[in-house]
């Protein structure tokens, strides 16, 4: 699948701008809408989660322990959000159709072990949290203080 041009193993360099900005928006930890929602969190009151809790699959990004509630921030371009329906780089296509299957399948395994676990998981998306991280935290507060 495509390994003419991953022999280094990383990712090939995206040709198209709105994908790279998409693929900056999304590195690693503490993204910004992850930092939004928990801000929303925290003034409705809800403090004590874990970040990254890795005792459970996927480590959720934000985990209420004793509630049993995971929390995953998904980045759209990476999760590949039905909402943006971002289009697929056009270069290396196989690379990032496989890569994204992966992820997404990865998602939903991380998913189902966590309910068959007893967790309610809820997954918010990238371009919710950044359009409304107010209205994302008052649904996420209904379903913890239920
Ligand atoms: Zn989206």
């Amino acid at each position: 699948m495509g390994s003419e041009y991953l022999r280094d193993g990383r990712s090939p360099l995206p040709e198209n701008e709105a994908v790279s900005r998409s693929m900056r928006s999304n590195k690693g930890r503490n993204t910004s809408p992850e930092l939004m929602l928990r801000c929303a969190l925290r003034a409705l009151g809800h403090m004590g989660y874990r970040l990254n809790w890795k005792k459970v699959p996927g480590s959720p990004d934000i985990c209420f322990v004793g509630k049993k509630v995971a929390i995953f921030v998904n980045g759209c371009f990476w999760h590949r959000c039905p909402k943006c329906d971002l289009p697929l780089p056009k270069t290396h296509m196989d690379y990032w159709s496989s890569k994204f299957e992966r992820n997404m399948e990865r998602d939903k395994s991380n998913e189902e072990s966590l309910k068959a676990a007893g967790w309610t998981v809820i997954t918010v998306w990238e371009c919710e949290v950044k359009s409304s991280p107010k209205d994302v935290a008052e649904k996420i507060s209904i379903i913890l203080n239920h």
